[in-house]
């Protein structure tokens, strides 16, 4: 396995939990780190669920489900991934949160410890700079669900060094994913091209073009989409859209980069999508059932 054995996921959230499966599934030791016992607890529960639902379809074994969960450990102290090879961190996205964790790893893990970055859209030479190994400090951005979803972008930081690289492409082939390499700037390619398109559906809402559904089909029908861009806002949050935007209005300093002010408003208000029950569509426990909110008929 290239010198990956153990691996270490920091964060064990909706992405980490994810990724913790699928090392874990894939023949490594993993352990998966939270501050909160809670969201440990619920990460183990979500694995369990998806393993059990794998074993079912007939795509893995109840055997490969009982080694997946030997292989996987949780702890609540970062001193639990020193002698891990590789570190994926997944923790909240947040700046000085990430900075201060890399910080921490950079001193507790070993020299050849390759430190990696699930983060959508902070700056990995940034995060590599707050360490004394920026060669060895890469984005591993796998996409969500994590056990479903094939690709997995791998961003070279500027100081990025080409075995790292080849490494974490290895790895990444390892877990059955496709990785793609692509460079350090501002939202990688995924959300360069994703989040403007997010954002201008918002502006032709905005602007009376069309109402939420009919612009949702348009690009549903229309270009073979798997789901509308107001849908899929709402799912990845709509906080997360504006902040991803206001990177990439940051690190350009282009202005077809700012945020519509309706995706401005929605976010002030607390109207962020599936996580608070409505944004462009209202979003009722159980129900799978896609109304568009009363504020937009
Ligand atoms: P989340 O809020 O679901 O989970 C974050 C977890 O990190 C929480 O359980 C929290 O307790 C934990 N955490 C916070 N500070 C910590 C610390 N110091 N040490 C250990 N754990 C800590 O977030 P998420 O949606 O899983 O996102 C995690 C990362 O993945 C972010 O960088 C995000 O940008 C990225 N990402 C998210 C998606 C997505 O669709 N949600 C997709 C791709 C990438």
């Amino acid at each position: 396995m290239n010198g990956i054995k153990k691996v270490s996921v920091i964060g064990a959230g909706t992405m980490g939990n994810g990724i913790a499966h699928v090392f874990a599934m894939n023949g490594f030791e993993t352990v998966l780190i939270d501050i909160s016992q809670d969201a440990l607890n619920r990460a183990l529960a979500t694995i369990t669920k998806n393993l059990e639902r794998m074993v079912a379809k007939g795509t893995i074994t109840e055997e490969a489900k009982a080694n997946t969960l030997k292989r996987l450990s949780l702890n609540t102290s970062l001193n639990a991934c020193s002698d891990s090879d590789l570190v994926v961190e997944a923790a909240t996205e947040n700046v000085d949160i990430k900075l201060k964790i890399f910080k921490q790893l950079d001193e507790l893990c070993k020299p050849e410890t390759i430190l990696a970055s699930n983060t959508s859209s902070i700056s990995i030479t940034k995060i590599g700079a707050a360490t004394k190994r920026a060669y060895k400090v890469i984005g591993m951005h796998f996409m969500n669900p994590v056990p479903v979803m094939k690709l997995v972008e791998v961003i070279k930081g500027y100081a990025t060094s080409a075995e790292v690289m080849q490494t974490v492409m290895d790895t990444s082939k390892v877990l059955g994913k496709i990785p793609v390499e692509v460079n350090d700037y501002p939202g990688f390619v995924a959300n360069k091209i994703l989040m403007p398109m997010i954002n201008e559906a918002i502006y032709t809402l905005y602007e009376g073009v069309a109402g939420v559904e009919e612009i949702d089909t348009v690009m549903k029908l229309g270009m073979a989409h798997p789901m509308g861009p107001l849908q899929l806002a709402d799912f990845i949050g709509l906080d997360v859209c504006l902040a991803i935007m206001r990177v990439l209005h940051d690190g350009f300093g282009n202005p077809k980069y700012a945020p519509c002010p309706l995706l401005v408003n929605m976010v002030t208000a607390g109207y962020l999508g599936v996580k608070t029950g409505e944004g462009f569509y209202k979003h009722e426990a159980g129900s799978k059932e896609l109304k568009v909110s009363a504020r937009f008929k």
